[in-house]
């Protein structure tokens, strides 16, 4: 695998590598993005060999601002302007009408698309000089952890990818916040990084799928297992007084000073703070991942605010791993 310090490239050169086909991982404020030029279908098509991504899978356009938006979409109503101003830059994605020069391939050949403006100066300048709407699904193999730091990114997929744009740490941590927005109202399609509640406070009702994880391909951002480590994870409401291995790790919000019981322990927010619980959470996964552990229990998190984003996070991790206990 090549050097970090020899993938890293300038937002220049990054814009040129979009321009020219190429993929390039991006900073935003939720997870580090794998992008390519949304215009151009072999490019878009490059995004889906490097992360072994299903076709069903629709990706999401960015854009480095509002102006934009008639490049991508057909029609911007008015709830959808609302948001927009309330929440962009931002980790929100609207679904929208898009237009013809939007590929089948980014859309999965629905008539909608997936689009957002990212909270990240680097990522919103590499967008301007490349001059395109940029396709970018998370940087990591289909269905496990998302990368929060470039190393992240370098490590999963630097292999299958010409460039990386390093921008730190990702602020928000988790993915955005995807809403419908079509004649029936507003439907959240998946938790993210923008509360239901903050929503919700914005634009009164909004209508929750029958259940946020399927395996429905319409959605698939809702696909059951997805964002999964390979140890396999459980799902606990309070963290178990013993543990039948030794090598076992916990996820947890807060208070973990009284476990001895765990050979590692990963606690997201000493003072239960949600938002830097999420902040965190990939990375303490990461982590928990690759310290050769045999179960890592989780403690669900409040059903509230970006809890519920981590919660739903959690569930696909865990549908994962008994995915495979069983095959
Ligand atoms: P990610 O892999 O984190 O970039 O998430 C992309 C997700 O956005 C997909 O898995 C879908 O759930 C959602 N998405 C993108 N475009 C659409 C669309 N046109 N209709 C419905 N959901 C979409
Ligand atoms: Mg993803």
């Amino acid at each position: 695998m090549p050097d970090l310090s020899n993938m890293t490239v300038s937002i220049e050169r990054a814009a040129a590598i979009l321009r020219e086909g190429g993929l390039v991982a991006l900073p935003t404020e939720t997870v580090y993005g794998l992008g390519a030029n949304a215009l151009d279908p072999i490019a878009v098509a490059k995004i889906f060999a490097a992360k072994e991504r299903p076709f069903f899978d629709p990706l999401i356009v960015h854009v480095p601002d509002i102006d934009w938006m008639p490049r991508v979409v057909g029609q911007f109503p008015e709830i959808a302007r609302q948001l927009a101003q309330r929440f962009w830059p931002g980790p929100l994605t609207l679904v929208l009408p898009k237009v013809d020069a939007i590929p089948d391939l980014v859309t999965s050949g629905l008539p909608s698309v997936g689009v957002r403006i990212p909270d990240h100066d680097l990522t919103r300048d590499v967008l301007r000089l490349a001059n395109v709407p940029v396709a970018a699904p998370s940087a990591n193999p289909f269905g496990r952890l998302s990368p929060t730091t470039a190393i992240h990114v370098h490590a999963q997929l630097g292999h299958r990818i010409d460039a990386i744009v390093d921008g730190g740490p990702c602020r928000v941590g988790i993915e955005s916040t995807i809403l419908q927005i079509d004649d029936s109202g507003v439907t959240l399609l998946r938790p993210g990084g923008i509360s239901l509640e903050d929503i919700q406070s914005l634009v009164g009702n909004v209508k929750l799928p029958v259940s946020t994880v399927s395996e429905s391909p319409i959605a698939p951002g809702m696909l059951a297992s997805h964002y999964a480590p390979r140890t396999p994870l459980r799902i606990v409401s309070e963290a178990p007084s013993s543990v039948a291995s030794t090598r076992t790790g916990l996820l947890v919000l807060c208070n973990s000073a009284a476990f001895t019981q765990f050979a590692q322990i990963e606690e997201l927010s000493p003072t239960g703070d949600l938002v830097t619980a999420a902040a965190n959470f990939f990375q303490a996964l990461h982590r928990l991942d690759s310290a050769g552990l045999e179960e890592i229990i989780a403690v669900r998190f409040p059903e509230n605010g970006l809890g519920r984003a981590l919660n739903d996070r959690l569930r696909r991790a865990e549908h994962h791993s008994s995915d495979r206990s069983s095959t």
